[in-house]
């Protein structure tokens, strides 16, 4: 199992604490050592629960683009490419502390309280915080990537030059981040004053919603971050043969025409790709957004 982050505040953890002690909460891990074990993730459950009231004796999830089968019989993961095979099990909400639970799906519960996702503006880009992520000691909350940048970059907190732990970049889990997160607004302003008018603008207006892929340095693929994906569409619609984005101060130069990101004097290229949002289902070895794991869904 990765190791756990412990940023951002999972806030339905809170909500499905209190709904009570007749619920049951599908968990995984191994409850009787120390590392404990996870809830799985909340689009997750009632698909569990569904086929094992049904008496099914399997049931197929996607879990950070892996699939996992979780036999309801022996109760355990039981898909041949996985190796930890962690077990299983039914458990009421008031057993979860009893039982170590340590959080949702790979993410720890948080600590502190207070926190959601709002429209904060981000100390860093001025944009309403994308992704939105905070310090866990000075409690500051900056996008994803923005907080990275500055990471990198070898500074601190933005707000109040305080320590920003390497572990928060290292393997990211959350559970608390839609996948589907939209580009902010203002953002989408920018780009046109950037880009120029888009002759073909209103023939699009209703056409479907697409994402963009990387392939990962590991395994698998990530959506691009909503604002460079959303600069990426922009230029792709506009027929453009390649554009170039910065991700973490990195300039980077996306070839539509060889699908690839590709950075200048550097020979290893990343496979990009452009799918339908609504075929992210079918793509069962895809992660989440922006380097962060965070998709979770049934299969079958
Ligand atoms: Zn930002
Ligand atoms: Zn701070």
């Amino acid at each position: 199992m990765a190791p756990a982050t412990s940023f951002g505040k999972i806030e339905w953890f809170q909500t499905s604490k209190k709904e009570g002690n007749s619920r049951f909460i599908w968990i995984y891990g191994n409850p009787t050592i120390k590392s404990g074990c996870y809830e799985f993730h909340p689009d997750l459950q009632d698909h569990i629960e569904e086929a094992y009231l049904a008496e099914k004796k399997t049931c197929k999830v996607s879990v950070f683009g892996t699939v996992w089968t979780l036999d309801l019989k022996n109760m355990k993961e039981s898909s041949k490419t996985s190796k930890a095979k962690p077990e299983i099990r039914r458990v009421r909400t008031s057993q979860l502390k009893k039982l170590k639970c340590i959080g949702v799906a790979g993410a720890k519960y948080a600590k502190t309280s207070g926190f959601q996702q709002s429209d904060d503006i981000c100390a860093v880009c001025y944009d309403p915080s994308t992704i939105p992520t905070r310090i866990e000691k000075c409690g500051h909350i900056f996008c994803f990537l923005c907080l990275k940048t500055n990471y990198i970059l070898g500074n601190g907190c933005p707000t109040c030059r305080g320590a920003i732990p390497y572990s928060m970049f290292q393997k990211p889990i959350r559970a608390d981040i839609d996948f589907h997160i939209e580009c902010p607004l203002e953002y989408a302003v920018d780009c046109a004053k950037m880009l120029g008018p888009d002759p073909k603008k209103s023939e699009r207006e209703s056409s479907e919603k697409y994402y963009w892929l990387y392939q990962s340095n590991h395994s698998g693929w990530f959506r691009y971050d909503p604002k460079t994906e959303y600069f990426i569409e922009e230029n792709f619609k506009r027929k453009n043969k390649s554009c170039e984005v910065y991700i973490c101060g990195l300039k980077m130069t996306i070839n539509f025409k060889r699908s690839t990101q590709e950075i200048q004097g550097k020979i290893r290229k990343r496979k990009i790709k452009r799918i339908a949002a609504s075929d992210v289902y079918k793509q069962h070895d895809l992660k989440g957004i922006a380097g962060i794991r965070t998709l979770n869904y049934p299969i079958s």
